[in-house]
């Protein structure tokens, strides 16, 4: 199975500008994971956003976090700052050793 080759890439699907840093972090990253919806399961995040009545259904394709067996859409961690745009988030605080679940 593995040849000891990286993989070929996949071809782009279009090429578009990108107007701004669209990269993310995981300020306290331990016992967290990233992960992207492959399978037809139906998954759930496990917050509501507030003002609704429904949890978000994990679409196919979805990046979302996880922390142990709990699922985060990226708006409910951002939303909770257990994800953030800010590339200096490092130089804003101090470290925790663990990330309690929100
Ligand atoms: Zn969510």
């Amino acid at each position: 199975m593995e040849s000891g080759h990286p993989p070929e890439l996949p071809p782009p699907l279009v090429e578009r500008d990108v107007p701004e840093d669209l990269r993310l972090y995981v300020p306290y990253a331990d016992g967290w994971s990233a992960h992207i919806k492959t399978d037809g399961i139906r998954e759930y995040c496990h917050f509501k956003q507030p003002g609704k009545d429904y949890f978000h259904l994990l679409l196919p394709g979805e990046i979302f976090l996880a922390y142990g067996e709990v699922r985060y859409c990226l708006n409910c961690a951002m939303r909770y700052a257990h994800l953030t745009d800010d590339r200096l988030f490092w130089q804003r605080g101090v470290r925790r050793n663990r990330d309690p679940i929100a």
